[in-house]
Formats: C-alpha cells, sequence, structure tokens
C-alpha cells in the first residue's frame, strides 16, 4: 500500500493552496493530491467569465504551469473519487477499492453544483458551470448554434453567466426562486442595480418563480422550461446556478462532526485525528459573520484556509481570521466585495447607482461590517480598513460620497 506524508483531496482553490503553502512553509514530506478532476489546478471564477466567453483559454487559467507540481514533488492522480476515510487506520479508500496511506489528511473537495430533480431534468443541453468539463461541454453548444438560454438561478453563477451569453448574442432568460436577485448574499440595493442593468442588456427575468419541469424533443435534448404557472420558456440551453452541496459525504461517514458541511477549528482541524478541511465544505466560526458557524464559498476562503492548515501541520499555528472578500465582474460592472453582510440592520447607498459607479455599506449595531462596491475600488480598499476595525460612523455620514472613507476612520 502506497503512504504519503499529506494527501490532499480536491484540485480547486484550497487544495491547490494547501499544496503550494506546505512547500512554501518548509514542508519536505511527500504530498498527494487526489481529484475528480482531469486537468491540473485550474481557476474556477473564469469559468463563468472569460473562459465561457472564449477569452481565456484553459492554459490562461491553469493557478500553475502543468510542470510546477513535479517539480515541486506534488504528485496529481485524476480522475479518482475517494470514497471511504478509514480515520483510525489514516487510510483513504478510492472508488476502485485501492487504499493509500496518509500521516496528515486535508481535505479540499469543494462542493458539486446542486441539479434540478424536476421531471425532464435529465436532458441532454441542460448545464451546470462549476468544472471545466461544464463548461466546455457549454461552449461546445454554443459553437454548434445554440442561441436561446434559460438560466435557473439568480446568483452569481447565473448572472455572470447570463452577461456572457448576452456577449454571445443569445437571448437569455433567467428564473429565479426568490423574489429579488442576489438574495443570499446582497441587500435590496445591489439586487435593483443588477436587475435593471441585465434588463438594460437584454436579458429577461422570472423573480419569485419556479421550475415546473423540463419539456425535451423526440432526440431527448431540452426543448423549453415550464414553470410552476405553466409558463413556457422554448430554449436550447439550460444553465442551472442554484448553488452547491459541499461534498463531505466520506468525512461525515468516517465520523467527522458537521451538518451543513464538515466543521473544523480555528486551525482548520476537523473532529477526526490528523484531518483537516478548508474552503467552501468547511463550516468555521468567522469573526465577520458575528461568529457564527458558516461555510464561505469563495477563492479567498479556499486560499486563507488552505494556508492556516498547511501552516499548522508545518508546526506555525496560526488561527484562521482573515477579512472575507469577493468580486465578481458582470458587462463593464466590476463589483468588489469586502466583509460579510448577511445581518445586517443598516444599509447606506454612497453615489448614484444611475452611475454606474457606487458602494453599499452595511452596519450591524452602529458597526460597519461589509461594502459591495460597483465600479470603485477607492472605497473598496479603503472600506476594508472599515470592516476590520468594525467602525462605528454616523450613517449620514457614510453616505457623503465626497468623503473618502479613510477619513471617517
Ligand atoms: P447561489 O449564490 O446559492 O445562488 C443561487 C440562487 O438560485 C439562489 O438565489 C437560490 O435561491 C436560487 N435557486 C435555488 N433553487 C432554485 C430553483 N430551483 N429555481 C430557481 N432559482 C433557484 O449559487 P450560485 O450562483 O450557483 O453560485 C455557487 C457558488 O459559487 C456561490 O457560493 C457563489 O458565490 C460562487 N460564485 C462565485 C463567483 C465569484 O467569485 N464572482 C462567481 C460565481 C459563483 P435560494 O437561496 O432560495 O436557494
Amino acid at each position: 500500500m502506497d503512504k504519503f506524508d499529506v494527501i490532499i483531496v480536491g484540485s480547486g482553490h484550497g487544495g491547490a493552496q494547501a499544496a503550494i503553502a506546505l512547500r512554501q512553509n518548509g514542508h519536505d514530506g511527500s504530498i498527494l493530491m487526489l481529484t475528480r478532476e482531469r486537468s491540473t489546478p485550474y481557476e474556477r471564477p473564469p469559468l463563468s467569465k472569460e473562459y465561457l466567453k472564449g477569452e481565456k483559454e484553459f492554459e490562461r487559467i491553469q493557478i500553475r504551469p502543468a510542470s510546477f507540481w513535479a517539480e515541486r514533488g506534488i504528485e496529481i492522480r485524476m480522475g479518482v473519487n475517494v470514497s471511504e476515510i478509514d480515520a483510525m487506520a489514516h487510510e483513504v479508500v478510492l472508488g476502485d477499492g485501492t487504499r493509500i496511506g496518509y500521516r496528515k489528511l486535508i481535505w479540499a473537495a469543494g462542493g458539486e453544483a446542486r441539479r434540478l430533480s424536476v421531471s425532464g431534468s435529465d436532458a441532454e443541453g441542460i448545464h451546470a458551470v462549476r468544472t471545466r468539463e461544464d463548461v466546455d461541454a457549454l461552449r461546445a453548444e454554443l459553437s454548434g448554434g445554440a442561441k436561446r438560454a434559460v438560466v435557473v438561478g439568480g446568483g452569481y453563477i447565473g448572472l455572470e453567466a447570463a452577461a456572457v451569453m448576452r456577449a454571445l448574442d443569445c437571448e437569455v432568460t433567467v428564473v429565479e426562486a426568490r423574489n429579488r436577485l442576489l438574495a443570499r448574499v446582497a441587500g435590496e440595493d445591489l439586487s435593483s442595480f443588477y436587475l435593471e442593468q441585465h434588463r438594460r442588456h437584454g436579458v429577461s427575468f422570472h423573480l419569485g418563480a419556479g421550475v415546473a419541469r423540463i419539456e425535451n424533443d423526440a432526440s431527448g435534448r431540452v426543448s423549453a422550461v415550464i414553470l410552476e404557472d405553466e409558463t413556457v420558456l422554448p430554449c436550447d440551453v439550460v444553465i442551472v446556478g442554484i448553488g452547491i452541496v459541499p461534498s463531505v459525504g466520506a468525512l461525515i461517514a468516517a465520523g467527522a462532526v458537521g451538518a451543513n458541511g464538515v466543521d473544523v477549528d480555528e486551525f482548520c482541524r476537523t473532529s477526526l485525528d490528523d484531518i483537516y478541511a478548508v474552503g467552501d465544505c468547511a463550516a468555521h466560526s468567522n469573526r465577520y459573520a458575528n461568529r457564527a458557524v458558516i461555510r464561505l464559498e469563495s477563492v479567498q476562503n479556499a486560499n486563507d484556509m488552505a494556508t492556516t492548515a498547511a501552516k499548522a501541520i508545518c508546526g506555525d499555528k496560526q488561527p484562521y481570521d482573515a477579512v472575507p472578500w469577493f468580486w465578481s465582474n458582470q458587462y463593464d460592472l466590476r463589483l468588489q466585495t469586502v466583509g460579510i453582510s448577511t445581518d445586517y440592520d443598516t444599509s447606506v447607498l454612497r453615489g448614484d447607482p444611475g452611475s454606474g459607479k457606487f458602494s453599499v455599506v452595511y452596519l450591524r449595531e452602529g458597526k460597519v461590517i461589509a461594502l459591495d462596491c460597483v465600479n470603485n475600488t477607492r472605497d473598496y480598499a479603503q472600506g476594508r480598513k472599515l470592516v476590520e476595525n468594525e467602525a462605528q460612523i454616523d450613517p449620514e455620514l457614510l453616505a457623503d460620497a465626497g468623503t473618502p472613507l479613510k477619513e471617517m476612520l
């Protein structure tokens, strides 16, 4: 049986950064990365942006050049599934029954795109936007002449994909279950702004709408999405961006504590000896969420948690305490977010959304907890300090876009 000093499960941002940070922090033991992916680690944000649009090819979205991993003694086995963990024996079991031993295990398996479960959802032409393979399949359909798209889900995946599809001259209709866009991640000012921007670019919307079923043609290809109110949306492709399901089955079955994801402490340790978890699937108590136990689905979180776990393994224990940040590009709009706005009690608009450059500042109990900044990098950079310091600032002053945020600290 093979045995490695560290096994990393997953090759997304978290898995890749864990390997990189182990070597950067002096780890010289053997490292094995196991992944279901069939490509060396690549960046996910471009999948719903430049990669879908065809502006960047795969080589340009790789996290490191393909040769990097072998040069640093990081073995990657692709196309494999870890189906079981024997935590007592310190072994993982692959789908084909192969057992591999570890001293430390870093679980960076992320999550799988949630799928529609209505009748007809297994038709050809229904796509997630989570992996390179998902987007390659969608691109192939667009090259093949698909022109009418229904996007299910008005979160970042759905909206970024909608913007790209419009740029590619497709007809786009977005169906969102909630009564506003980005409802899970942003306040109402931002939701209305993005709704108006997308409408201006020709996207149609059905908000507060559910998908009842998918209709297929005789060859098994999607032909229409039928909403619960029986509205018929004829289409050639469907893009589904309705969130993710964290991939933690094997860890939970092995006895790790968790419910929505797997629970980790401030050093990214699970409740199982020598097993760490990082990224989308790791539920942790977050200072910027008022110490609530949350999962954060972002590149920042994956990278910073991976660094925390790698350092802990190398004997440099530093608690995870990174300020959350995030970005989204749609049309000519660059959104930058810092902090976590969930549970805000007050929001303040800085600047005029009509100008295409503005920010929303979120407060809880008088303290600044987050900002959403559209085409406003200055507010984003300066607002970060306000979030880090939980600054207490009069909302009237915050609303004065003529006064730089740094002068308010
Ligand atoms: P998301 O943020 O959870 O948004 C999905 C939206 O679809 C939610 O509003 C959800 O409503 C709605 N929905 C769920 N089921 C539906 C249904 N059957 N019909 C219509 N709408 C439905 O998820 P996502 O957009 O798929 O993104 C996945 C993850 O990738 C997220 O964490 C996202 O932040 C991340 N991401 C990041 C970036 C970036 O860095 N810029 C870009 C893309 C994605 P409920 O909340 O009620 O379920």
